[in-house]
């Protein structure tokens, strides 16, 4: 069997050129710890640039990957929070608002009933 595109770089992607395989874009998203490690071609299963991972490599970089998730996710619930207190804080400000035309109102109808 014979492939069409046959360098796959490391992320994944198959190219038809081994030097578009070498600069593959999507390795920076997709790709082990952001990068791009090497290309196999897939019709002689062989290493043809760059090397593969070692397992302290790959572990290293999966742990980096979930310690950057983590902090994401920390950063978004802060996010979240804040945003939380800051309509908790408006909502407070509105019934504030509220109450005081409500006091207004109340003095007027006094003051009427008072006959002033
Ligand atoms: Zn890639």
């Amino acid at each position: 069997m014979s492939f069409d595109y046959p360098y796959e770089c490391s992320c994944g992607e198959r190219f038809s050129k081994i030097s578009s395989a070498i600069t593959c874009r999507k390795c920076r998203t997709y790709g082990l710890g952001g990068r791009h490690w090497y290309v196999v071609d897939l019709n002689t299963d062989e290493l043809v640039h760059g090397k593969f991972p070692t397992d302290a490599e790959v572990e290293f970089w999966n742990e980096a990957m979930r310690r950057e998730e983590e902090e994401l996710r920390k950063e978004l619930d802060r996010m979240a929070q804040e945003s939380y207190e800051q309509y908790i804080c408006e909502l407070k400000e509105e019934a504030i608002a509220i109450v005081e035309v409500q006091e207004d109102n109340l003095w007027a109808v006094e003051d009427k009933l008072m006959g002033y």
